[in-house]
C-alpha cells in the first residue's frame, strides 16, 4: 500500500492551495475522482474578487489573500492574477453597505447614468468599491497545482475514494478501483461531496450543503462593455460584469439547493437571468452565447470549515468556501496549513481568528 503523510482529497482550488502550502515539508497525495483538478466549482466561478461578499470574516479572509493574488511571490507567478474592474452595488432605496474596513464611496444618479447609460430609473443611488477585480482562475488554480508538484506532492485523478478506516494511528483509504492509501492525516477539500466524504470515513456530517447557481454568458446590443464594472444589488436578485465589447456574464444570484452533482443550467433560470437583467438596463438582449451552473457549498453557518474534525482523529475539514473559495484561497490554504500541521500563523493571516471556522463550532453545547 503507498503510504503518505497527508491525504487531501479534492484537486479543486481549496485541495490544490492547501497541498502547495503543505508539500515541501509532508509527503502529500491530492485524490481527485474527475480526470482533472478543477473539473467542479473551482472551474466554473464568476471569478470576481470582492472584498465586501460574504460578511465580515470571510471579508478578512479576502482582504488577506489580496496582496498574494496582486503581487504574487516570483516562484509563484511572474504577474498578477487580478485585473482591476471596480463593483457597483446599486439599489432602489436606502444606500448599500458595506463592512467597515472596505473602501467604497457612494454614487449618486447622474454619475450612475454615465458609467452605466440606459440604467432603468428606479436605481437611485450606488456604492462604488474600486478594489473588485477580475480573477485569473485557471492561472491561479494551475500554480497551486504546478508549486504542489514541484515541492514533491503526488496528484492522483481518476481517483475517487470510497471509504476510509482509522487504524489506531492511520488512515487506511479505499479507492474505487479497489486500491489503498494510507496516512497519518485525511484532508476533506471534497467541495460540494464534503459531507458524503465524511460519512464515508465514519466522520458524522456538519450539514455542508451545496446549492446550484447559474451563469449566462449574454450578447447585447451596446457596446463598451468589456471594463464595465461587476454591477449588483443590494437585494440579490442578479450581477453581472463585461466580458466581450457587447457581452456580459450574468447571474440570478440563484442559490437552488441541490445534491452534489455534475451540476447544469436549467431553462427556467436562464429565463429568470434574463427577465431580471431587463429590469436593470434597456440594453437589447441579442443571444445567450452560452450558460453553465457550478454548485456552491455552504456549512449552516455560511462560514467555510477549517480545523480537525472534533471527534475523529486525525481528520481534517477543508470546506464550506461558498461563492468565495477563489478569492480566499492563498490565506485559507495558509491558514489551513498551520492548523493542520499544528505550526504558528504568519503574518498573512496574523489578523484571522481560526476559532471562527473551527468545526467545534458546531458541537453540541459548544456556545458557538
Ligand atoms: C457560478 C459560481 C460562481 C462563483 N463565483 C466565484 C467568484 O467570483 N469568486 C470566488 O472566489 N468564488 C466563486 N465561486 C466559488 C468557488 O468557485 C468555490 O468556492 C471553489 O471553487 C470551491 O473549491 P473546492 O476546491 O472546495 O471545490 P471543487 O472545485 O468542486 O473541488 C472539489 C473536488 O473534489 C473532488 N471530489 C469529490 N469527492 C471526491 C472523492 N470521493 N474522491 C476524490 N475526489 C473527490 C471533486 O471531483 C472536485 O474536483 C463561484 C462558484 C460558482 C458555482
Amino acid at each position: 500500500m503507498l503510504d503518505f503523510d497527508v491525504i487531501i482529497v479534492g484537486g479543486g482550488i481549496a485541495g490544490a492551495s492547501l497541498g502547495a502550502e503543505i508539500a515541501a515539508t509532508r509527503r502529500t497525495l491530492i485524490l481527485e475522482a474527475e480526470d482533472q483538478c478543477g473539473y467542479h466549482s473551482t472551474g466554473r466561478s464568476a471569478a470576481f474578487y470582492l472584498e465586501s461578499y460574504g460578511g465580515e470574516e470571510v471579508s478578512r479572509l479576502t482582504a488577506a489573500s489580496g496582496k498574494f493574488l496582486d503581487h504574487p511571490p516570483r516562484d509563484f507567478a511572474e504577474h498578477s492574477f487580478l485585473h482591476r474592474r471596480g463593483a457597483l452595488h446599486l439599489s432602489d432605496r436606502e444606500w448599500p453597505e458595506v463592512p467597515p474596513d472596505v473602501t467604497a464611496w457612494r454614487v449618486d444618479r447622474d454619475e450612475l447614468e454615465r458609467i452605466l447609460p440606459g440604467l432603468r430609473s428606479h436605481w437611485v443611488r450606488a456604492l462604488f468599491e474600486p478594489g473588485c477585480a477580475d480573477i485569473d482562475v485557471a492561472g491561479l488554480h494551475a500554480a497551486f497545482l504546478r508549486q504542489f508538484k514541484r515541492r514533491g506532492g503526488t496528484i492522483a485523478t481518476n481517483s475517487r475514494l470510497v471509504g476510509a478506516i482509522w487504524s489506531g494511528d492511520r488512515w487506511r483509504v479505499r479507492l474505487a478501483d479497489g486500491s489503498e492509501r494510507g496516512a497519518a492525516l485525511l484532508v476533506d477539500a471534497a467541495g460540494a461531496w464534503a459531507d458524503n466524504v465524511a460519512e464515508a470515513c465514519g466522520v458524522q456530517p456538519l450539514g455542508i450543503e451545496p446549492k446550484r447557481r447559474t451563469m449566462v454568458q449574454l450578447r447585447v446590443g451596446h457596446t463598451g462593455l468589456k471594463d464595465l464594472p461587476l454591477v449588483n444589488d443590494s437585494g440579490g436578485q442578479f450581477y453581472f460584469k463585461g466580458e466581450g465589447d457587447n457581452s456580459i456574464w450574468l447571474s440570478p444570484h440563484d442559490e437552488i439547493a441541490s445534491d452534489p452533482c455534475d451540476a447544469a443550467p436549467e431553462e427556467i433560470d436562464i429565463a429568470t437571468t434574463i427577465d431580471r437583467f431587463e429590469g436593470v438596463v434597456d440594453w437589447p438582449v441579442e443571444r445567450v452565447e452560452r450558460s453553465w451552473a457550478g454548485l456552491r457549498t455552504f456549512a449552516p453557518d455560511r462560514l467555510p470549515v477549517y480545523g480537525f474534525d472534533t471527534r475523529v482523529p486525525g481528520f481534517f475539514w477543508c470546506a464550506g468556501q461558498g461563492g468565495f473559495g477563489i478569492q480566499t484561497s492563498p490565506a485559507a490554504a495558509r491558514l489551513a496549513a498551520s492548523l493542520l500541521l499544528g505550526e504558528a500563523p504568519d503574518s498573512m493571516i496574523a489578523d484571522i481568528d481560526p476559532a471562527v471556522f473551527s468545526p467545534a463550532r458546531f458541537d453540541q453545547n459548544s456556545g458557538g
